[in-house]
């Protein structure tokens, strides 16, 4: 899609003002109001206490002809709300989501284990929803391939699929996507860190008192920063793999990144939301909220902690934030972006990257959207209203290849780094009349 730099018509500015208008102007009364969370705009108690229905974590044992098979749910990222035996080697599982309404990305994974090898059946029942394309199997740690056409019936809108698959007494797993979870998350921070020299370190606790972890890159003393956050959202397992690929060329061995680096700090919290993910939720905090509605509200342990690890981070030393990019996935790649018109510095940064990435990869359709959400309590909107800095919300195409996102977004990366780069720089000659008011960091 072109970006729409050139293209508003004036019946769509006159709608961004309004909205404008409705969401109140960026600035300081809106960083008030981001963190005070008002009592016009936070929630009623009985939301903010509430918790999500947890699924009970247990394992089914069915006695068939020449032994039991086994399923069950208890591993990290597994959700199975329920399980039959409906015949021989004919099984049901039902995933339920953890409150209503909720979006409708349903999220499922169990293991299955079989005294003998053989064809089983399970069928899969997805509640409140509709299901998702073809599952992912994975036998005996091995990697998550697709399960072939021919053996799976339903799919896209279907309310109940059947898979037919071959078991054994090695445990193959079954799940709606990747699995890439708490353990996974871990291990490529350690890495990542190893190999910058740096170390990750917790930011605080999520509602379950799991570790909520942060770390940081690029030069100490950088006056400017980006922050890239991910996983609010438990299945959007494409958009990890997308903050992987992003940090990962920001943290490379190229001229670009190393010149990047000698300017900005960066802050990546790749994790926000660990309970959800551990409890194989479709979309929620263990508190039944949606983590990024509650970016003004703040009614959840997990986004107080991102929070104020943020505004630690730019207020010492001081730093003026020039992006902030919060990986999700979807049915997509879309960036919901600012309103191109909104008074951000870096200005029109949002277009300027889309159209950047659009000509470096010209096989590739990457849509923007500046409508989406705008009224909502989402991370995108909460940093461009506290830091008059471009958010974003960068959403991956949940069924994309693994090797495309490893394609297209190190060159993003490095496309949105060559447009900072590109800026003056605080301090520089000509920078002051470019400083932007909101330095004074809240
Ligand atoms: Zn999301």
């Amino acid at each position: 899609m072109q970006p729409l730099s050139n293209a508003l018509s004036s019946a769509r500015a006159l709608l961004v003002a309004l909205v404008w208008l409705a969401v109140g102007l960026p600035g300081v009364a809106s960083v008030a109001l981001a963190q005070d969370a008002s009592p016009a705009t936070a929630p009623a108690k009985a939301t903010a206490t509430a918790k999500a229905e947890l699924q009970a974590r247990r394992s089914w044992s069915f006695e068939e002809e020449g032994g039991a098979v086994r399923i069950d749910n208890e591993f990290s990222g597994a959700r199975v709300n329920a399980c039959e035996r409906l015949g021989a080697l004919d099984y049901k599982i039902v995933t339920s989501p953890e409150n209503t309404p909720i979006n409708p990305s349903p999220w499922y994974a169990f293991r299955v284990t079989s005294a003998v090898e053989r064809d089983i059946t399970v069928r899969i029942v997805v509640v409140a929803s509709k299901a998702r394309p073809r599952p992912r199997i994975s036998i005996d740690g091995g990697p998550f391939e697709r399960v072939a056409s021919k053996d799976y019936e339903g799919g896209e809108g279907a309310k109940e699929c059947v898979l037919r698959m071959r078991v054994g007494p090695k445990p193959t797993l079954v799940a709606s996507n990747h699995m890439i979870g708490i353990a996974e998350i871990e291990a490529w921070t350690d890495a990542t860190t190893a190999t910058l020299g740096v170390h990750p370190r917790e930011i605080g606790r999520s509602a379950a008192d799991r570790a909520i972890r942060a770390f940081e890159f690029g030069a100490p003393d950088a006056r400017e920063a980006i922050i890239v956050i991910g996983r609010q959202h438990p299945p959007e397992v494409a958009g990890t793999v997308g903050l992987f690929r992003f940090i990962e060329a920001l943290a490379a061995d190229t001229e670009t990144a190393r010149g990047f680096r000698a300017r900005f700090r960066v802050l990546c919290v790749p994790l926000v939301n660990p309970d959800g993910v551990h409890e194989g939720q479709w979309r929620s905090t263990l508190g039944a909220i949606d983590a990024n509605r509650d970016w003004g509200p703040f009614t959840q342990a997990e986004t107080r902690v991102v929070r104020d690890a943020i505004l630690a981070f730019v207020r010492e030393p001081a730093r003026t934030p020039r992006l902030l990019l919060d990986f999700h996935a979807t049915s997509k790649d879309i960036l919901y972006v600012p309103p191109d018109d909104a008074p951000l510095e870096p200005p029109h940064f949002a277009s300027r990257w889309i159209a950047a990435i659009s000509a470096r990869f010209p096989d590739y359709a990457v849509e923007q959207n500046a409508e989406n959400n705008l009224k909502e309590w989402t991370f995108k909107r909460w940093a461009f209203e506290t830091f008059r800095a471009p958010g974003i919300t960068y959403e991956l195409g949940s069924a994309a290849p693994h090797d495309r996102i490893a394609r297209i977004v190190p060159g993003a990366a490095e496309e949105a780094m060559k447009i900072l780069l590109a800026e003056p720089a605080p301090g520089a000659a000509g920078a002051a009349a470019r400083e932007s008011p909101a330095t004074a960091t809240p």
